[in-house]
């Protein structure tokens, strides 16, 4: 029987909001952008007749988190939980902390439909029964909690897995290069195979942080099919020149892909936003991308 996975990589601007929906029909949001962007997104999915049944936030940035409360504010969608990663209240703004207090709070009202919960080892293994195994989670995992990053949240990112018939589909958020390398690390003591990713959410808006040599040697693979990157390809304002994405990097990333005949996809050209909306399809242990209509 064949299988189905569909993205969008909702043009948020600078941010990541990501809508995913699996095989077993369970739709999920990685990330809410900023907050004026996420009223968008909502009606797209609701006049496309989609819900959302969780949400995951990567980390406690603005342009991850910052629509969260709009998105947790409406019924229409249908959530039934958040789940979270803050190990540590001190770098988050103030602006960014109150929106996961008010998480905090939710998950401890019973009467309130959506249930938040932060991330600790044992909501990691039941993240893999809620989502059938499609979703494994591969920062933090329950050796690396105590490696979280007191200055860097970028370096607190959740990085989810999703999984299908062996094939990766990694959702990288913010994640930087010692991310990358505890990935590496924990796949390889765990026999998991990402050399058959075929789709990548480039980590950290491509900036020189994340995407490391060794990392992209191992999933850019044969077997990939596509990359995207959720900003704008450059930058062309002054005042903006240090943000990312990083030219070198989107040099050297491209340069890997142009051999598998592939290009970023940005959900930010330079004066326009777009969604990327992508599809996959697994059959008989092959996998195709479906072009959209
Ligand atoms: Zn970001
Ligand atoms: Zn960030």
């Amino acid at each position: 029987m064949s299988k189905e996975v569909e993205i969008i990589c909702f043009g948020v601007g600078f941010g990541d909001c990501i809508y995913i929906k699996l095989p077993n029909d369970i739709q999920i949001i990685i990330d809410t952008g900023h907050c004026n962007k996420l009223l968008d997104v909502k009606k797209k999915l609701l006049s496309e007749g989609r819900n959302i049944d969780y949400v995951f936030l990567t980390h406690a940035h603005g342009d991850h988190i910052g629509g969260i409360l709009q998105l947790i504010g409406t019924t229409e969608l249908g959530i039934k939980g958040v789940f979270y990663w803050t190990p540590d209240d001190n770098n988050i703004s103030k602006t960014n902390l109150k929106k996961i207090q008010q998480l905090t709070n939710i998950s401890v009202d019973k009467d309130n439909m959506i249930h938040c919960e932060q991330i600790d080892k044992e909501v990691l293994l039941r993240i893999e029964e809620i989502f059938d195994k499609y979703i494994k989670i591969l920062y933090p995992d329950s050796s690396s909690f105590h490696r979280y990053n007191t200055i860097d949240l970028n370096a607190n990112s959740i990085v989810i897995d999703v999984i299908i018939d062996e094939y990766h589909l990694l959702f990288m958020g913010d994640a930087t290069v010692e991310n990358e390398n505890i990935i590496l690390e924990k796949c390889k003591e765990e026999k998991i195979d990402l050399t058959r990713t075929i789709f990548w959410k480039i980590g950290h808006h491509a900036s020189d942080t994340a995407s490391s040599e060794n990392f992209m040697n191992t999933i850019l693979g044969d077997k990939f099919k596509k990359a995207v990157c959720s900003c704008k390809e450059s930058w062309d304002y002054p005042g903006n020149e240090s943000k990312p994405p990083s030219v070198s990097k989107v040099k050297q990333i491209n340069e890997k892909l142009s051999k598998l005949g592939e290009n970023i996809y940005f959900t930010g050209e330079t004066l326009t936003r777009r969604d990327i909306k992508m599809k996959f399809k697994f059959e008989n242990g092959s996998v195709e991308y479906v072009p959209d209509k």
